[in-house]
Parts: structure tokens; sequence; C-alpha cells
């Protein structure tokens, strides 16, 4: 029986989260016996180097020794307690000591309860409501997030999903990413009321689009004038464009940062962190509850640290964002293509314009994307499944296997 039909029987829309049902291509999705290094290898057989390295939760390769030994050793030992491990204040302290806004963190199982938490603890610190966004910036699924990203006023934001009551995103203002004017006017207007912008600082979840010099250090200055937090979204560029966050590299403090992602090492995590005055807000040291039972796992914190600490040794960085840098020139401006990239991430947009904003990224030709796609995979490279996605490379990817796409 077909596999796909099979789940489908069984699992609404055959997936459990919707990009994976390629919706965008219109073909069945294929399914992963298993993986290991760049590879995937799918159920019908196929070997397919690997561009989407679990929505970029992978960034050694898969089954990485390390991380392999660490989790073995950690399973044989028991998987969950629910009480305290020193491997959570392992990898607390790994963070701790890589990201200098960061005085303390609470782990938690995705990025969606990492961001929902942060939301809640910049509600509870500061006393106000609102929270600005950007449209296109994707902070998980949970319920005020989910504003319609198409909306470029931010009085006329609604929900983009059923289920959403319109009051639990009233509160939620969306606006265009790298909207200087936009963004001091609705500061000026709400500002008082606003408990705090979130913000993916490099924004991967409408593809790859680099903020504009002076957008984050405006971020930074409007949220400081009138006292709400600055929450930067690292789930993707947390340790995936150099050990430590983006923030590392822009030199921008915020006030919280969430992760996911890479520092499960392919595990269920996230986290949250921030200053400790903040942080002292959580229960059980303040009035913000916040709980989770298989929050901290100590199977995954073990993958989480085994992860950090090979990043830390072999300091991959470097090599990745030159693999990527040197595929962006050949593909960039050509073939009806605009690559944005930063570090071993990139995206291949469908258009000859620039992309600087969810809006810009609307624009793009489907259908070019839709023969790249198969063409891709009659070429065994697995790119992700629609066109507003980041793709990840990993140490081990080379150049052919980028050269490949073109
Ligand atoms: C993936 C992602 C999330 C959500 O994380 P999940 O683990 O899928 O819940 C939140 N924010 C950003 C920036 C992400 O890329």
């Amino acid at each position: 029986m077909n596999l796909f039909e099979e789940a489908k029987t069984y699992i609404p829309g055959g997936v459990n989260s919707p990009v994976r049902a390629w919706g965008a291509i219109g073909a069945d999705p294929e399914f992963i016996h298993s993986a290991k290094g760049k590879y995937l290898t799918t159920e019908s057989g196929k070997t397919m180097v690997d561009f989407c390295s679990s929505w970029g939760a992978i960034i050694l390769g898969h089954a990485a020794d390390p991380v392999i030994a660490a989790v073995t050793e950690q399973i044989a030992k028991g998987t969950s307690y629910g009480a305290p491990t020193i491997v959570e204040t392992e990898l607390a302290k790994m963070i701790v000591d890589a990201i200098d806004s960061i005085d303390r963190v609470r782990f938690v199982s995705s990025g969606t309860e990492a961001v929902m938490s942060a939301l809640r603890l910049a509600r509870g610190f500061t006393g106000k409501n609102k929270i600005l966004k950007f449209d296109g910036c994707y902070h998980g699924h949970s319920d005020c997030l989910l504003v319609n990203a198409g909306s470029g006023v931010a009085e006329l934001s609604g929900s983009s999903s059923a289920g959403v009551p319109e009051a639990f995103v009233k509160d939620t203002i969306s606006i265009p990413f790298n909207d200087f004017d936009l963004f001091r006017t609705v500061m000026a207007e709400q500002g008082d009321q606003i408990a705090c912008v979130i913000v993916e600082p490099v924004p991967a979840n409408m593809g790859v689009i680099l903020p504009e010099p002076g957008f984050l250090e405006l971020l930074r200055e409007e949220t400081t004038k009138c006292g709400a937090l600055l929450i930067f979204d690292e789930v993707i560029t947390g340790f995936r464009l150099c050990y430590g966050g983006y923030q590392t590299i822009c030199g921008i403090t915020p006030d919280l940062t969430t992760f996911g992602k890479i520092i499960g090492g392919g595990f269920p995590v996230g986290a949250f962190g921030g200053r400790a005055e903040i942080m002292a807000k959580l229960a059980p040291e303040g009035p913000v509850y916040q709980a989770g039972t298989l929050s901290g796992n100590p199977v995954a914190m073990t993958a989480g640290i085994a992860t950090l600490n090979a990043l830390k040794e072999t300091n991959p960085y470097e090599k990745m964002a030159q693999l990527v840098d040197s595929f962006a020139k050949m593909f960039h401006g050509k073939h009806g293509a605009t690559v944005n990239h930063i570090g071993g991430m990139f995206t291949i947009f469908h258009t000859d314009k620039p992309v600087k904003s969810f809006a810009d990224a609307m624009v793009q030709d489907k259908a070019l994307f839709g023969k790249r796609f198969s063409a891709w995979q009659s070429k065994n490279l697995y790119m992700p499944p629609s066109m507003y996605e980041a793709a990840f490379v990993s140490p081990l990817h080379t150049e052919e296997d980028l050269a490949g796409l073109l």
C-alpha cells in the first residue's frame, strides 16, 4: 500500500507538521527510512543529499558519532526522571557561557513552547499586554502568534488559523520586517502598551531575509525607550551561524532569547533565557507559571551537550559559510533566482528581484519552483518542499553537492 495514503488513514493529512505533506509540490512526500551524515535514505530506497536538515535542527550531519555515543550511554541510565539532573545544569551553563545577554535559561520541549513561555514572561515582567512581531516571521504555533502574516497595517491584523479566537490575537501587532518608519510610528503610538517586540534577527521562515543595516539597532533603541522587552527568536539562528546567537555577530543585546532546533541535537528541546532579573519572575522563584513533564529531558540534554561540544571543538562555521557563499555567487542574479544567504543557510527565491520582506518573498514564480524542485528530486537532492524556507548545510556537504542545485 502507498505509505502516504496509509498515513492519511490514521493521521490528519498523513503528517504531524503540515509542510511535510509537500502541499506546495503536489506530489507525495518521501518517507524517510534512515539518515547518516549528509544523506537521507528514503523508504523507496533512494539516497539523497539532505539540504533540509530537519528544518535546521541538524547541523553536524545525521547520526553524528559523538551525539550517538553520548545518547546511547544516557539511555541505558533511564530516559526521564521528572527530577533535577546535572546534565540540565551543564547545558544551561554552556548556553550562558556562549551568550552574554543570558544569565539564566529554562528548558522546554519545543521552540513553540519556548516562545510562548518567553511572551508570558515578558508580559508578567512588564505588566503590559501587547506584542509586536513582523510579517513572515514564524514563532511557533501558539495562539497569539498565529497572526495573519500578510497584513501590513498593524490594526488590521487578524488570525490566520481557524480556532484562534479574535480575543487571543487582539493584542498582537504584526508589521513588515525592515520597515523602519512604520516601526517608529507604531512604537510612538502604542509603545506604552507593548510588552515586547519579538523578531527572528535573521528571518528564515519566509526564506532567509537579512536585516537592513540599522534595523535591529532601531528595535533595541525603541524598545528600551518605551520599556518593552526585545526578544530575539534564535530558534533557527542559535548556534547555526556561530557558536552563540546572531546577537553574538551583530552585537545587539536582547532582553530575552529563545532557542530550539540545534540545541536539542535532533531531540525535542527548546529554551528561553535572559537577564537574571527577568528570569527571576518565573515560578518557582516568581509569579509567572511555566512547567513541563519532559522539560530538561536527560536524553535530549545529553544530545544538546554533545552537539554544542562538537561545534565548539570543530568550529565548522567558516567552512559552511564559504561553501554557501561560493554557491550563492554562482546562482544569485541568474536564471531568475535571488539567493539570500548567511553562514550555512540560504534560500533560492524564484524571482529576479531583491527579497527584503515577506511581500517580496510572495511574488515568486511558483511554476519555476515546482520545476526546480522536481529536478532536484530527480538528482537526489532533498531541498525543503516550500518556497518560503531556508536550506541548511552541514560541514559534510561539498561544493559538488551544492553545484548540483544549479
Ligand atoms: C521552528 C521555529 C519555531 C518553532 O519551533 P518548534 O520546535 O517547531 O515548535 C519558533 N521560532 C522559529 C524562529 C523557528 O524557526
